[in-house]
């Protein structure tokens, strides 16, 4: 089965908690723009990552809040930064593993957190789309792309949720890497080999 691939670029989500120091008190974040996976907009907000004297802004805050504040960067993000982010799927604010201490700089204010990560490729897809699929959350799957810098992404992590959309979501490297702008078909391989 073919699917949409989608290109991530760097970008922060985050907690009440976060934006009411960030944005001020109970600020409400502007979205710009729908994206493909329901209810999630890009906002108009931005914030700033700081670790040690290295810096990136503008990065762009995604809505709605969540429950833990996440930054996702590129590894060539992680390289401004003179970091490497663990490559995982979600932030555990609970475990010090990996744990890289920055600053996520607002225009009201600055919070110290161990956010950053390097996102784990993925696709979301739905139960009926699984089903029919033979694949289940959790699973690793594997994914071809075509064109000239064609390449088989190993490892894309399966997420299953009855409001997703069944796109693969790469970050702006491994579509660099694979010649992709976003918006292209790849052929799923579920074997993951
Ligand atoms: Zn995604």
């Amino acid at each position: 089965m073919k699917v949409i691939i989608q290109i991530s670029g760097r970008h922060c989500h985050i907690s009440r908690k976060d934006l009411d120091i960030v944005y001020g008190k109970g600020y409400k974040l502007k979205p710009i723009k729908k994206l493909s996976q329901t209810g999630q907009f890009a906002s108009q907000e931005t914030v700033t990552i700081k670790v040690g004297n290295k810096k990136i802004e503008d990065i762009r805050i995604l809505g709605p809040v969540r429950k833990n504040t996440q930054v996702e960067i590129s590894l060539s993000g992680g390289h401004r930064l003179n970091i490497k982010p663990p490559i995982i799927r979600h932030v555990h604010p609970e475990s010090a593993g990996g744990c890289i201490p920055a600053e996520i700089i607002g225009p009201n204010g600055k919070v110290r957190s161990c956010a950053i990560i390097a996102a784990r490729r993925h696709l979301h897809t739905n139960p009926k789309t699984a089903k029919k699929l033979k694949i289940k959350d959790g699973q690793l799957i594997s994914l071809k792309t075509s064109g000239k810098r064609s390449v088989i992404f190993n490892n894309i992590l399966v997420r299953v949720h009855p409001s997703f959309k069944t796109r693969v979501h790469l970050d702006t490297d491994e579509g660099n890497a694979a010649g992709l702008i976003g918006g292209e078909k790849g052929e799923l391989m579920l074997n993951n080999s």
